[in-house]
């Protein structure tokens, strides 16, 4: 039996660590057995926050079917693209700025518009998840502390960090997230207001 997983950092503690590779790689519905794999899994929050957004494997994360996840993918990938292209045009801005407290300011809010997509992929994902409330209540305030990071660096650089491709993205983000939540458990309850907030 091929086995999947790796035992780097916290992937050592991961439930389907030795587990059947086909459990998880296989389309479709996860099976019953790597379902209750994921839900008492010890480090489903790090697969949630952490794995799950960056990598977007095929076969089965965190209970969720790689068809299930597509739809936030499909949203994911632009929004992402032009988060990641505002961020190169700040380094840019900043390397042709000549005054030194400036470029680093620059340079800051590059870093903070970073951190606020990648808090804000960890609280969308600990929704579309159901993910316990633990989980999901440390991945929003992450996500509200990285937001209001964003936002001062911005009044300290006085440079905007989002742009339109930015602003017009990220509706159809939640969207997708809307979406799968309701795929992967169809009783979802209403999105909190401070992710719709988000928008
Ligand atoms: S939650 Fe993630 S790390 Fe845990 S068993 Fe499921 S796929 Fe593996």
């Amino acid at each position: 039996m091929a086995q999947y997983g790796s035992s780097d950092g916290w992937r050592g503690d991961a439930a389907c660590l030795g587990t059947d590779l086909v459990l998880w790689s296989e389309p479709g519905a996860p099976s019953a057995e790597a379902a209750r794999l994921c839900r008492d899994c010890p480090v489903r929050r790090e697969c949630v926050t952490e794995d799950l957004p960056a990598r977007w494997p095929a076969g089965v994360r965190a209970g969720l079917a790689e068809d299930v996840r597509e739809p936030l993918h499909a949203a994911y990938v632009p929004w992402r693209a032009a988060i990641d292209r505002r961020h190169t045009a700040l380094l840019r801005q900043a390397a042709r700025t000549n005054d030194r407290a400036a470029r680093g300011l620059i340079r800051d809010l590059a870093a903070a518009l970073v951190a606020e997509a990648d808090a804000l992929t960890g609280y969308l994902v600990a929704f579309v998840v159901h993910a316990d409330d633990a989980t999901y209540e440390t991945a929003r305030l992450v996500y509200l502390t990285e937001l209001a990071g964003r936002l001062a660096a911005e009044a300290a650089a006085a440079t905007e960090a989002t742009t339109p491709a930015i602003e017009r993205t990220r509706p159809a983000l939640f969207a997708a997230a809307h979406q799968v939540a309701d795929l992967a458990a169809p009783s979802t309850p209403p999105v909190p207001s401070s992710l719709a907030g988000a928008a």
